[in-house]
């Protein structure tokens, strides 16, 4: 069976699109129910917050980002925006919008799936378990390469699991891709989260799941990733903001592979964030991924990026052992990196030697 891929509805781009977005939600607002803006602090006190197309009545929630999105925190902003609006008198929200990095895209997705769900974001987290229509949800990315602008799922840590709500509802209604918006990104968050799409490209490209599609949007971003982080070029972010949204496109028809179902597990027990916690695994990958690796040393050189070292010191033999049993959850990712027989190459030592290595 072929998957039928749901996408983006609308997509503007461009160095200052963002001075639009009241115009765009503009067409949304059918009631005087509000729009909800959730914006990662970062911007509090910033130039961006006085740019917002605030109307009276919205909601601006400051949304923090220094854990990575969790269900509990989701099902927390979810009951602020009902308790919010019912005080108000107000039905539900005309539109949910994110504005921030991955993360704040990813909260913003999940609140706007669970404000017409019942039940906590625990409860879907997983492939096609949400019910009802997502609130209409538009993202604003100011970092660029998780591709979580274009992709159907919000990844989550929950009790038990880091583990994204895949459907076709999680998809945002509208993306606002404005390349100003990535001025100010500290040097090294900006290397990392772009590292994601890199990483993204080349476990595509190599992996066994990719087709034609996959490969078009792959090679793509995989060539603007080599002129953002290897060459000296002109209008870089511009670059970075399509790559990001090219590399979604690769992932979402085929699959990650290696280096994504370690770092989950990084992510999970040792609070890794995804991006760095990508660059510490795959430094660790030459045997399968050799070029890709190569490649990417070349560009921590040239970007000065220092990758922490020895971040398994501290680690227990029981949260490396959860470490590994979160990686082997990920089934697709390892089939798509090393084929069907791939429980006969990748066993628990073998993983427990790559954790260790880092
Ligand atoms: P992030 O959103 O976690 O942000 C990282 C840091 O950068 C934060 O401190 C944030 O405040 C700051 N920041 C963001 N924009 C800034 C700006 N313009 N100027 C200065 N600082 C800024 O980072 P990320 O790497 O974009 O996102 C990582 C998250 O994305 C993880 O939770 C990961 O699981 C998720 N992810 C989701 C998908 C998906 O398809 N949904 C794919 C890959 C990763
Ligand atoms: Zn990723």
């Amino acid at each position: 069976m072929f998957r039928n891929f749901k996408m983006v509805s609308r997509v503007i781009f461009g160095r200052g699109c963002f001075n639009q977005l009241d115009d765009i939600l503009a067409s949304e607002r059918k009631s005087d129910n509000p729009v909800v803006f959730m914006v990662d602090d970062v911007f509090e006190g910033r130039p961006l917050e006085k740019r917002l197309p605030l109307r009276q009545g919205d909601l601006l929630l400051w949304v923090n980002v220094d854990q990575e999105p969790k269900t509990a925190y989701v099902d927390q902003l979810t009951g602020q925006v009902r308790d919010q609006t019912k005080q108000a008198g107000k039905g539900l929200p005309a539109a949910v919008v994110g504005i921030g990095g991955g993360s704040t895209m990813d909260l913003a997705k999940a609140v706007s799936l669970m404000l017409t769900n019942p039940g906590s974001a625990a409860d879907y987290q997983g492939w096609d378990l949400i019910k009802n229509p997502a609130v209409y949800h538009l993202a604003v990315p100011t970092l660029s390469g998780t591709g979580s602008e274009v992709s159907r799922t919000t990844v989550l840590t929950g009790p038990e699991k880091k583990l994204g709500i895949n459907s076709d509802y999680t998809v945002f209604d509208q993306i606002v891709l404005d390349p100003e918006l990535l001025t100010g990104v500290p040097a090294d968050q900006r290397f990392y989260t772009g590292m994601d799409c890199y990483i993204h490209c080349i476990e595509s490209l190599s992996g066994t799941y990719l087709n034609a599609f996959s490969q078009a949007y792959g090679e793509k971003a995989l060539s603007l990733c080599r002129q953002v982080f290897l060459e000296d070029c002109r209008d870089a972010d511009d670059k970075l903001m399509m790559a990001s949204y090219f590399g979604g496109m690769s992932i979402a028809y085929s699959q990650v592979g290696v280096c994504h179902a370690l770092s989950y597990g990084l992510g999970f027990v040792l609070g890794i964030h995804h991006g760095v916690g990508n660059c510490i695994a795959f430094n660790q990958l030459e045997e399968y991924y050799p070029d890709g690796v190569r490649e990417f040393r070349q560009m921590l050189a040239k970007q000065q990026i220092n990758l922490p070292t020895n971040i398994m010191a501290g680690a227990s033999d029981r949260q490396i052992e959860k470490m590994i049993d979160v990686a082997l959850i990920l089934e697709p990712l390892w089939e798509n990196a090393l084929g069907k027989d791939w429980r006969k190459q990748m066993t628990r030592q073998k993983i427990k030697d790559l954790y260790l290595a880092m």
